[in-house]
């Protein structure tokens, strides 16, 4: 069925069999795996056909280590985000984790598969979304946020590149976008009913990769982890805060499905970062001309500077926009 390809990993794995590469990080690869049935460890596969092995090249991550401050050891990276994909596991809207291998040149963090990669790639190819198809993406990418903050748990990377989905047959027909003809986004055909295999609509939405994910408080206490009592002033409110990161991503992310390109850009890094310090963008026209206020409002609501004045996750679900009634819902999707 599909070309055979050797992969050096394989000779350190005897529980699936890695199938083709379908992701990239700086020291990890992704790949499609088939769990093997005389694996001693079936019992942990026996509900996927396939899974997502994410390979970490020890060697790479240790040089990478060698020059960088930080104090954790790789391995310790590694466990920790180990750790934490385990504790956030049990969400509809979180992928969910498998297993954890350890050779002597890889760690192995195995997953389920979201055959549908990822939201990045839906939005290359569609250019933007319609409003119904960003609240069904948006919203179920608030659920997984949710989950996480309750468990004290920030994410801190997220982006289109880490959100997966579940591919369906068919886009519902949802209320068609009329945009001006000078619009070059005019000529894409937009909620249309697309029957057949591979028709590309997105069904289950999931957030992935929890490498830069940290534990901010015990959900036991509800207080910061580490000692209290000597904490400076502006670490207490970093930790305050500091679920706020997530929600300044999650208003990127809905600013780009909606309109096709992200809120703060520019080829010079120094002159980008300013611009995200004093978060300066704009609804650039004609992009945004038809968008609708209610998904604007979220949009500001989410990229505000003052973390203080920032929508937390609970009152971004009881946001207007994200409970207006749209079509994906009505279909159960
Ligand atoms: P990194 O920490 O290197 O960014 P990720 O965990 O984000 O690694 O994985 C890299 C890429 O691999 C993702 O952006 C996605 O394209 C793909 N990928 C990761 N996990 C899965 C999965 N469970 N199902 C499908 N694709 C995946
Ligand atoms: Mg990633």
């Amino acid at each position: 069925e599909e070309p055979e390809e050797e992969f050096d990993e394989q000779l350190e794995l005897e529980d699936f069999k890695l199938i083709s590469r379908i992701g990239e990080g700086a020291f990890s690869r992704v790949y499609r795996a088939i769990p093997q049935p005389n694996s001693s460890k079936s019992y942990l596969y026996r509900t996927f056909q396939q899974v997502a092995v994410k390979v970490i090249n020890k060697q790479q991550l240790d040089s990478s280590h060698k020059d960088s401050k930080s104090k954790a050891t790789s391995k310790e990276q590694v466990l920790k985000e180990v750790a934490i994909h385990r504790t956030v596991s049990a969400s509809e809207n979180v992928v969910s984790f498998v297993d954890f291998h350890e050779s002597p040149n890889y760690y192995f963090i195995v997953q389920e598969l979201l055959a549908g990669g990822e939201i990045f790639g839906e939005i290359v190819r569609l250019t933007y979304f319609s409003e119904d198809l960003s609240r069904h993406v948006i919203r179920q990418l608030a659920l997984a946020v949710k989950h996480m903050h309750a468990l004290g748990i920030v994410h801190r990377d997220i982006k289109p590149e880490n959100l997966l989905f579940e591919p369906v047959d068919f886009i519902p027909s949802t209320t068609p976008v009329l945009r001006k003809s000078d619009d070059p986004r005019s000529k894409q055909d937009e909620g249309v009913f697309r029957p057949g295999v591979g028709g590309g609509g997105i069904g289950v939405v999931k957030l992935a990769d929890f490498g830069l994910s940290k534990q901010i408080y015990s959900t036991n206490t509800k207080t910061p982890c580490g000692t209290v009592g000597y904490t400076a002033p502006e670490v207490v409110k970093d930790e305050r805060y500091s679920m706020k990161v997530d929600m300044w991503g999650i208003g990127c992310v809905l600013y780009t499905v909606l309109c096709g390109f992200p809120p703060f850009y520019d080829e010079k890094i120094d002159v980008l970062t300013e611009k995200i310090s004093k978060g300066e963008f704009t609804f650039l026209r004609p992009w945004w001309d038809e968008i609708s206020e209610g998904a604007r409002n979220a949009v500001r609501n989410l990229l505000e500077v003052d973390p203080a004045k920032r929508y937390d996750i609970d009152q971004f679900l009881a946001d207007p926009w994200l409970n207006q009634y749209d079509c994906l819902r009505s279909q159960g999707l």
